[in-house]
């Protein structure tokens, strides 16, 4: 099946393998909606394990096949034409990511402008791929044995995506895989689909990666993600998502006995110390936890605030959120969009009861505003009179609700912060280098921003400690999650060796 723009401007897609549309084996389809008004814009087919199992045998395949012949510089050479059509197709595919998950089109285009950059990055890296030369002590007298290592790919690997920013995590993944020379089988997120498929067909149309290497097999967790974990012609797994399911995946990927990088989730501190600059630090504050509606592995949901500063934080804080304009993400103006689908809407609604219950006080939003269509929107939302222990400070929302809560000194907030089982990342707002050493030296976290928040690069390891991962996207550090290492044993001494004894 090939992708239709019907009449009525609705998409139909097929899943994509080898390098085509085709139709599902179920017959079945997922609708995609708009969150903003909840109008059906496209559908997929609902992937099966047959589905999978003819991806995964795609994909086996183009490994055993004309990919593998590629070497370093002819796979830069596919990676930049990857980032080539990314950077030509920016709009059309910031759009399809907010018409699937209701982010900012301000925000999708800004990934999108910069995702060229992880394939550009991974491609020069390709390009260095090698190994090492190791000396060693055997038949040192006669010069007779060298060892060399080399840096080979994994195999086919099996990635699962979230639908916060699907192109954004997908690259983190498919990047270094490519550049080391894996092939791929993507399961997106079941609702946001699209962008994935779409980005495989110009992929496969503009530039020369050979048919199998990049499949999208759309469809439900539980059903086509399930399929892919448990195949047994997979030999890596990828996954974004929360640490429930990342779980589950570790334990399969440990019965097979094959690596896993896991991304999952967070209920990252941001913690502003007295002598921070307030102003920043608010804004700061406000970006960690309302931009993407607070729907990122990284929110900055648990805010720690010095108890001297905290009434005036409290006020220019919820006097900020006030000022945040809800409404349609695809107008640019716009600076908080809606909550991804209805049922994520209802769990975040019901943390803030939750919260209520357990004795917070909502300082700010919490309900739903009526001047807006569908069933997504939600107030920015604030909630003082939070202790840690309480739910709202444990479990991550993946919502714009944040917990304000006051700390004496140092060595509190460093408990506090640390006392979670969560481990992805932290904010530090304070004017003493001195103090923001002491905490980036003790939080236990896989990110530390100083006097900034969400900032993220190709070039720079992303990824958590604790319950929120295993392994890291980005930089040099993801390439190593897709090659294995192989050690070669030359021996041209042309002497007789020993049985009996060792090297
Ligand atoms: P999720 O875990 O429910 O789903 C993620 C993906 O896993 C989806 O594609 C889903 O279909 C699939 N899935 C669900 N059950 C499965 C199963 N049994 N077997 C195989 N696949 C299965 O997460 P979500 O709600 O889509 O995304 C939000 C979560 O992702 C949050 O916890 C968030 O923190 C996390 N996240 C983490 C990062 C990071 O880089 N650390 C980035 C973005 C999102």
């Amino acid at each position: 099946m090939s992708q239709h723009h019907g009449a009525d401007g609705d998409d139909e897609y097929g899943l994509f393998v080898d390098g085509a549309f085709r139709s599902g084996t179920s017959g079945d389809r997922i609708d995609v909606t708009f969150p903003y008004d909840g109008s059906v814009w496209a559908t997929v087919p609902r992937g099966t394990a047959a589905d999978v199992d003819q991806a995964v045998a795609a994909a086996r395949d183009a490994f055993e096949g004309e990919w593998g012949t590629f070497g370093g510089s002819e796979r830069r050479r596919v990676l930049d034409q990857i980032a080539d059509v990314i950077e030509a197709h920016t709009d059309e595919l910031a759009e399809l990511e907010t018409r699937q998950n209701g982010k900012l089109i301000r925000e999708m285009r800004g990934q999108m402008e910069s995702l060229g950059e992880w394939y550009r990055y991974y491609g020069g890296l390709a390009e260095d791929l090698g190994g090492r030369s190791i000396p060693v002590e055997n038949k040192a007298e006669t010069g007779g044995m060298t060892v060399h290592t080399r840096e080979e790919p994994l195999g086919v690997v099996g990635a699962i995506t979230p639908w916060n920013s699907p192109l954004m995590l997908t690259t983190w993944k498919l990047a270094p895989a490519l550049a080391a020379g894996n092939t791929f089988v993507h399961k997106p997120s079941e609702e946001t689909p699209v962008s994935a498929l779409r980005f495989a067909e110009l992929v496969a149309e503009r530039t020369d990666l050979p048919d199998g290497v990049y499949n999208v097999v759309p469809g439900y967790g539980p059903e086509a993600g399930e399929a892919l974990v448990d195949h047994d012609d997979v030999d890596k797994l990828a996954f974004t998502g929360s640490s429930t399911v990342g779980r589950e995946i570790a334990k399969v990927a440990g019965e097979q006995l094959i690596p896993v990088t896991l991304e999952l989730g967070g209920k990252s501190p941001n913690i502003v110390f007295e002598s921070a600059n307030l102003e920043n630090a608010v804004n700061g504050v406000i970006k960690g936890i309302f931009a993407a509606t607070g729907q990122t592995c990284v929110a900055g949901s648990r805010v720690f605030v010095h108890e001297t500063i905290h009434d005036e934080f409290v006020d220019a804080f919820t006097d900020r959120a006030s000022e945040i304009s809800l409404g349609n993400p695809l107008d640019p103006d716009t600076q908080m969009g809606p909550i991804a689908f209805p049922e994520q809407w209802e769990t975040v609604a019901s943390y803030v009861d939750r919260g209520a219950e357990e004795g917070a006080t909502v300082a700010f939003g919490g309900d739903r505003p009526n001047d807006l269509p569908g069933e997504c929107f939600i107030e920015p939302t604030i909630l003082v009179d939070v202790d840690n222990d309480m739910t709202v400070a444990q479990e991550e929302i993946f919502g714009p609700v944040a917990s304000v809560i006051p700390f004496a000194d140092e060595a509190e907030v460093i408990d506090l912060a640390n006392d979670t089982d969560y481990g992805l990342a932290a904010g530090v707002w304070t004017e003493d280098m001195r103090q923001a050493n002491r905490l980036v030296e003790r939080i236990e976290a896989g990110m530390v921003w100083v006097n900034e928040y969400r900032a993220v690069s190709h070039k720079v390891p992303f990824g958590g400690y604790k319950d929120s991962g295993l392994g890291r996207e980005n930089g040099r550090e993801a390439l190593e999650e897709y090659l294995q290492t192989k050690s070669v044993w030359y021996d041209q001494s042309g002497e007789v060796s020993d049985p009996f004894s060792l090297g």
